[in-house]
């Protein structure tokens, strides 16, 4: 036995990665350039393995949320342009400019700091420029009232010495629910291009659209796309997996770990939630929600073990939980039970627990060990 498989694990499929990274540049103009989000983990799926596959399939550059996580992929050998898209403290421009790390900024006086820095550094950092056209997050704000005030802070930012302006970007908030709203924001973000250019002022690499706007809206492409979710299999929200084929790349599995025959009415699990109806063979699981799997799926989710489904009995608890095999013949002791994977969806859990396919994903914790599978780079498993 792996030892890795003796409890919980998530299998990450590289060839699916490698499917999902294909059929997403098949949707775009071949010169357009590919952004993999790797941030979080790469949405749990391990950033340094997932990275180095991006990179060998030919993603022209890699994104994550902080500069720790810009890190951890340096240190693992990766050599793929790498833009964190939050917010880099000031006292760490150093480290961004050592490992060749670009940086999201979105207002000026942040450009003016790394300005500065950089020149003491006495080497120009890269950088993209962020606005904010209205998700309000992060960025130069941007709407139909503002859009000369900001070109001319934009202008100012642009004209600082030691920033090389490689991309300007902004983040869709509704691409996935309100064409309107998404319409707007794009013709904000075109708007101020437009504006920029007028006074000389351009980038490189415009880029907009993350998986949602990927697969409803060619127009936003750009000159780069900016997919994660899709990435790893999974559509942004419900209702639009008819736009391409895409292959979940993670599946969650667990081990039975006992089999025990208890009879009708017996209390199963904290708070005695569940009162066995009739007598029953359950299997306790040595998955819990330490390991990511949630609570909330307590008596209302399902596991695949062998060839059917078997409910969860009672609370979740932190590291294992039991489930329902009356129906299902033969299960024993060391039998396979699939959590997430393509019987059991990542999508039908969230539904469950009231949430969204990402969070599922990236609660999958650090306890749970990945192993990969296929891939083009021997040693993806690192
Ligand atoms: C997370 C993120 C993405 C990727 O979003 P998906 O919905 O997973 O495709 C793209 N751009 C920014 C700025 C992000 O924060």
């Amino acid at each position: 036995m792996d030892d890795a498989r003796k409890r919980t694990w998530a299998e990450i499929d590289l060839d699916r990665l490698a499917h999902n990274y294909r059929a997403l540049r098949a949707l775009t103009d071949p010169s357009c350039r590919f952004m993999g989000v790797v941030k979080a983990n790469a949405y749990g799926h391990g950033a340094v393995a997932v990275a180095r596959e991006l990179e060998a399939l030919g993603a022209d550059y890699l994104s994550v949320a902080c500069l720790d996580e810009a890190l951890e992929l340096r240190q693992a050998g990766i050599q793929a342009p790498i833009l964190i898209l939050g917010i880099t403290p000031l006292e760490y421009a150093g480290a961004l400019l050592d490992h060749g790390i670009a940086q999201t900024v979105g207002d000026l006086e942040t450009a003016e700091a790394l300005s500065r820095a950089a020149s003491a550094a006495g080497k120009p950092l890269t950088v993209h420029l962020k606005v904010d056209t209205g998700m309000s997050r992060l960025g130069f704000l941007c709407d139909e009232d503002h859009t000369a005030q900001t070109a001319e802070a934009i202008g100012r930012a642009w004209a600082l010495p030691s920033l090389r302006w490689e991309g300007i970007f902004t983040h869709f908030a509704n691409a996935d629910g309100d064409e309107a709203y998404t319409m707007r924001q794009f013709t904000r973000f075109l708007d101020l291009l437009d504006s920029l250019a007028a006074r000389g002022i351009t980038f490189p690499i415009r880029h907009c659209a993350s998986s949602a706007a990927v697969l409803n809206y060619p127009c936003t492409h750009l000159d780069m796309i900016r997919p994660g979710i899709a990435l790893y299999g999974h559509y942004p929200a419900p209702g639009m997996e008819h736009t391409c084929g895409l292959e979940p790349v993670m599946a969650l599995k667990s081990r039975v770990a006992a089999v025990r025959d208890l009879p009708a009415g017996t209390a199963v699990s904290y708070g005695c939630t569940r009162v066995l109806e009739r007598d029953s063979r359950v299997a306790v699981l040595p998955v819990g929600y330490a390991d990511g799997y949630f609570r909330l799926f307590s008596n209302a989710l399902e596991v695949q073990v062998r060839e059917g489904r078997a409910p969860i009995l009672g609370r979740v608890c932190m590291d294992m939980c039991m489930v329902d095999v009356t129906d299902i013949p033969g299960v024993s002791a060391g039998d396979e039970a699939v959590l997430y994977g393509d019987q059991v969806t990542v999508e039908a859990g969230a539904e469950l627990a009231g949430t969204i396919q990402y969070e599922l994903l990236c609660d999958v914790s650090p306890r749970v060990p990945r192993i990969y599978l296929g891939g083009t780079v021997s040693g993806s498993g690192a």
